[in-house]
């Protein structure tokens, strides 16, 4: 079993019921298991250009699964539960119903064009690292340091979203 976490996000549609959705789909996923979930926190929109506060804002939250599914397999699973909720890939960081990442899984580092861990931009996002905290206040990104570290750093403009627990 590797520990692996996710980082979820929609800005398009009923984004919490999308978001609750996908947790659900993850949970029925063969092969993986959700040990816990954050909160969900809202953010503005980031395009290419940075941030764009006329985009729908975005729901995001962060995932631990336990999994035994190669890095490929899951990345394939969570392709699937994307394309279940109608995400359509136009231009890059467009507007979307539902992202999945593969944070970190174990300790696991490589790069290449189809899977790179840790992802690649994680470690400059609050989006993904605040709720990522909040599930493991102690994590690591390998290779880049303490999470709690990397979070001081970031700009990112993060707000916590009342909702009922996803998990
Ligand atoms: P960003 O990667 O900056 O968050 P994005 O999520 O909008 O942008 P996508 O269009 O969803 O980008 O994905 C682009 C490609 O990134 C995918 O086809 C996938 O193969 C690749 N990719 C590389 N590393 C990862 C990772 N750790 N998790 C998810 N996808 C990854
Ligand atoms: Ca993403
Ligand atoms: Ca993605």
């Amino acid at each position: 079993m590797t520990r692996a976490i996710l980082s979820l996000g929609a800005n398009l549609g009923d984004r919490e019921q999308t978001i609750r959705d996908a947790v659900r789909a993850l949970r029925a996923l063969d092969g993986v298991t959700v040990s816990a979930a954050s909160g969900l926190v809202e953010t503005p929109a980031l395009k290419a250009a940075g941030v764009d506060v006329d985009a729908p804002a975005y729901l995001n939250a962060a995932v631990a699964i336990e999994t035994t599914l190669s890095p490929e397999a899951l990345l394939a699973a969570l392709n699937g539960i994307e394309r279940d909720h109608g995400r359509v890939r136009a231009e890059r960081w467009g507007d979307r119903t539902l992202d999945i990442d593969i944070v970190t899984m174990g300790g696991l580092q490589r790069s290449d064009e189809r899977l790179t861990l840790p992802h690649p931009r994680a470690a400059e996002r609050a989006f993904v690292l605040r709720p990522w905290l909040e599930i493991d206040p102690h994590a690591e990104l390998p290779g880049l340091g303490r999470v709690d570290t990397l979070v001081s750093a970031t700009t990112d403009e993060v707000r916590p979203y009342a909702a009922e627990a996803l998990l």
